[in-house]
């Protein structure tokens, strides 16, 4: 039997009959950016989220650009970020004109150490920029605590997160402003491109309105230098219909992951993720560590189980920021050096059959026992 990493025509199959009425009610209307679909998403979105406003955009690194931009991030300003996240993270920040400052994880839960920030922060320092890295949320109340110590923006990638719970409390609208991704293969996935920004402070989501809209808030007075970063409304249509679903699909990822952490308990070289009692992660990712990690995921290839390696290059040491091309220098990031060679993300999602999942799990036994 093989097992791949993703099923995407699954989700559709499930679907179909609400995804293939929205796309004609979609081709009906005859209007096709910034229509009603766009605003009713926006407005179910941030309910979901407990957000006082959610506005759509064109994909994940622009809800994150923008937001930097809203928050008034400029050239010679620092943002503090995870030294192991995707590279959007740190791109924004760059395409924002600011230096991205990385502050390495704690390795059980792979989110930003609180007690490494501090250290982190100069007087450049504008925004700390957090991920909730696989699909759990990070330690919001101790980020919370030193950007109001320091009086720094809090900002939260949310890419990997949609419909995770901080201590009971919804993502989305818990930091100054959190950042989404749509992307087909995230939880709330889109067929297409996608994103959204949250926030609960009304001139921060005008701000991300305007900019989305070539600076403008009426046509042809363009207020500010902005952007074409607008969320397409056929995307919009089928986001309301997948949202409709995501609790129920995150909660079955939540029992593919039960039955992983339960059916692979550590071992001396496994090492499973680690889930604080106040989070409630939903498993965008379930990501294991193993110090002879390639081995391992040659043995599950062997075994037709697909995986995948998120990320096996820290943004530090990628070409894009390499101290090599002479314009960039970074402090030791041992963590996210050594995460990179430890870690394999095993197949997960709502459509995992249970034999599937017996499948992985023997298999990884078979390697470590
Ligand atoms: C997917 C992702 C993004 C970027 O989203 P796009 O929609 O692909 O632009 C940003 N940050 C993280 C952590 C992601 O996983």
């Amino acid at each position: 039997m093989k097992v791949p990493f993703q099923d995407f025509h699954q989700p559709y199959a499930e679907l179909k009959e609400e995804l293939d009425a929205a796309y004609l009610r979609f081709m009906e209307s005859g209007w096709f950016v910034l229509g009603g679909e766009t605003a009713a998403f926006e407005e179910e979105y941030a309910a979901f989220c407990g957000a006082a406003h959610a506005v759509g955009v064109a994909n994940g690194l622009e809800a994150l650009h923008l937001a930097l931009l809203a928050l008034g991030v400029k050239p010679g300003d620092e943002v503090i970020v995870p030294s192991n996240t995707y590279i959007a993270t740190w791109l924004a920040v760059t395409q924002a004109g600011a230096k991205p400052v990385p502050v390495e994880p704690d390795p059980g839960t792979f989110n930003i150490d609180p007690e490494k920030i501090e250290t982190a922060i100069s007087r450049r320092t504008k925004a700390i920029l957090a991920v909730n890295l696989y699909g759990q949320p990070c330690d919001y109340d101790q980020i919370r605590k030193m950007a109001d110590d320091h009086g720094l923006h809090f900002a939260i990638d949310n890419a990997q997160a949609q419909g995770a719970r901080y201590k009971g409390r919804s993502v989305g609208g818990l930091a100054d402003i959190e950042c989404h991704s749509f992307y087909p293969s995230k939880n709330l996935g889109a067929y297409g491109e996608a994103g959204a920004v949250t926030t609960n402070d009304p001139d921060l989501a005008e701000k991300i309105k305007v900019l989305r809209n070539y600076g403008s808030r009426v046509r042809y007075h363009n207020e500010v230098v902005g952007f074409n970063s607008r969320i397409d409304e056929l995307q919009a249509a089928f986001l309301r219909v997948k949202l409709r679903h995501l609790d129920e699909w995150n909660s079955r990822r939540a029992r593919v992951a039960g039955t992983y952490l339960e059916g692979l308990a550590d071992n001396e070289s496994l090492i499973l993720p680690r889930v604080p009692d106040w989070a409630d992660p939903v498993w965008h990712l379930f990501v294991i560590r193993h110090p002879r990690r390639d081995a391992l995921q040659q043995h599950l290839t062997e075994r037709g189980v697909a995986t995948l390696i998120h990320y096996p290059i820290p943004p530090h040491r990628s070409g894009a920021y390499s101290v090599e091309s002479g314009n960039h220098s970074w402090p030791d990031l041992p963590i996210a050096e050594s995460l990179a060679e430890e870690i394999l993300s095993l197949p997960i999602g709502p459509h995992l059959r249970e034999e599937q999942l017996s499948v992985v799990c023997d298999a990884v036994r078979e390697f470590v026992n």
